[in-house]
């Protein structure tokens, strides 16, 4: 065991062979340190003594994960799993420290960004993934770790992901669903199902309805019979989502990686009803391209960064007839989107899926993280609550809101700019804000977390042990 400098970071020490490994931090700048009696291979740097320095940099990442193979992304199979969704680049230590706290059973995906949040973000996906890299080996993680590369629409977003090493995919087919098909006529659904590429179903629309209509799926508490209109529309509603799905998962299997994936449907119009889902799964089973989870848009209302807005009878009920078909047809996983604050929620689909669910937050260390903005640099804070206002119409694109900024507090005091991340408006305008936000105050932002990183560990930590603690007895 090394003699560790006052600069190391003790929780970050790992000694595999004859080799240790630490992280050191000199106010600004991390490095890696490396003590071993062999030459240090692949990792770029400079022997400092008898210690080797290599950078923080995506080389250096790769090394290490190949050195930690704990580091380098796994599957999870049905093990109850969490993602993080850190957009920050520097909260995994935190998540790392709040899964701790938990019993460490519960299977993380430190890395897990979509598309839409990096461009927003400025990041690549190999740049998602180091980070979570860096901030794992930081905190001293020993188990294993996924890596989602969160809903992806094209082919091109997909080569993006595999290339940087990324091993879950969610594919979120959402162009793809009519929303049409939800009210229309029975006329009109026949007409839309009739119009599907059935070629690409490797099916017909007759041999569909030959397959499924009159059949019955007997649940544990109750059973689906599907009758020809209710097949008709979910096939109006869903099936072109279904080719998208497929078509993306041959592209997927044609990279000759390890991988699993999710099909998500969860940013949809409308609840997916039970006979859509068995509907989904069992073409999706037909045709050799079954997920390991599934998004299914559940009823109520999910918004970013809030507790759910619902019949919380209504949703037990959605989360037990949803999670009984998963285990019927599968079994897979159940994921539950937009999952950050939705503190009721979590006993709910915990207990109805026996824990073979997946939690999906993002967004949410965003919102905690800028607690210690507002604690330590309220002139900060209010500029990047100003801009959140300002910009609010472009940023609330493609997000569910519900919040009112004729609520926010036109003039807060200092002493009450953390409360500004509590309530529901403010929070909200602030929790879509990080595009802009980072953007523009990106140096001082992280100047500030950064000289003040134990104190963003703790709030983060803190608030994800009530996100996960409900889930961890059954992980
Ligand atoms: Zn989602």
């Amino acid at each position: 065991m090394p003699d560790l400098p006052v600069a190391a970071i003790s929780t970050s020490l790992v000694t595999v062979g004859p080799a240790s490994y630490w992280m050191e931090t000199t106010g600004a700048t991390k490095n890696l340190v490396i003590e071993s009696p062999e030459t240090v291979e692949g990792f770029e740097g400079q022997m400092v003594g008898d210690r080797f320095y290599a950078p923080l940099t995506p080389d250096n990442a790769l090394a290490l994960r190949k050195a930690l193979p704990n580091l380098t992304p796994t599957t999870f199979g049905l093990s109850l799993s969490v993602g993080f969704g850190d957009r920050l680049g520097i909260c995994t230590p935190g998540h790392v420290e709040a899964l701790n706290a938990v019993g460490g059973k519960i299977k993380p995906a430190f890395a897990q960004q979509s598309i839409r949040e990096m461009g927003r973000t400025n990041r690549t996906p190999r740049n998602v993934l180091d980070d979570a890299t860096w901030g794992a080996f930081q905190a001293g993680w020993t188990g294993p770790v996924g890596a989602d590369a969160d809903h992806l629409h094209t082919l091109e977003d997909i080569d993006r992901c595999v290339d940087a090493g990324y091993i879950f995919f969610t594919l979120d087919p959402n162009d793809h669903v009519n929303p049409e098909a939800e009210n229309a006529a029975p006329a009109r659904c026949e007409e839309l199902a009739r119009a599907l590429d059935w070629s690409a179903l490797n099916s017909s629309y007759d041999e569909f309805l030959a397959t499924y209509s009159g059949h019955t799926i007997d649940l544990e508490t109750e059973s689906i019979t599907l009758d020809d209109p209710a097949l008709i529309r979910a096939m109006a509603k869903y099936g072109d989502a279904l080719v998208q799905t497929v078509r993306m998962y041959r592209h997927l299997q044609s990279k000759g990686i390890e991988f699993e994936f999710e099909m998500a449907v969860d940013e949809t119009d409308y609840p997916t009803k039970p006979a859509e889902h068995v509907v989904i799964m069992s073409e999706l089973k037909r045709l050799g391209a079954f997920p390991v989870s599934f998004a299914p848009r559940f009823v109520g209302g999910f918004e970013k960064g809030i507790e759910y807005i619902g019949d919380l009878a209504e949703l037990q009920r959605d989360f037990e007839i949803h999670a009984e078909i998963a285990r019927v047809l599968g079994p897979y996983k159940l994921s539950l989107h937009s999952g950050s604050d939705k503190y009721s929620t979590y006993p709910l689909i915990a207990a109805a899926t026996r824990g073979v669910v997946h939690l999906k937050t993002a967004g949410t260390s965003w919102a905690e993280a800028l607690r210690v903005i507002a604690r330590r640099d309220p002139v900060l804070f209010r500029e990047v609550l100003d801009l959140s206002i300002r910009e609010f119409e472009a940023n609330r694109t493609s997000y569910h809101l519900s919040c009112d900024l004729a609520k926010i507090p036109a003039n807060p005091s200092d002493s009450e700019l953390d409360d500004l991340l509590t309530l529901i408006d403010s929070r909200q305008v602030l929790h879509v804000g990080y595009g802009t936000a980072l953007t523009m105050f990106h140096d001082r932002l992280y100047e500030c977390w950064l000289s003040n990183e134990d104190e963003l560990t703790q709030i983060i930590r803190d608030h994800f042990i009530k996100h996960l603690e409900p889930f961890a007895a059954w992980a």
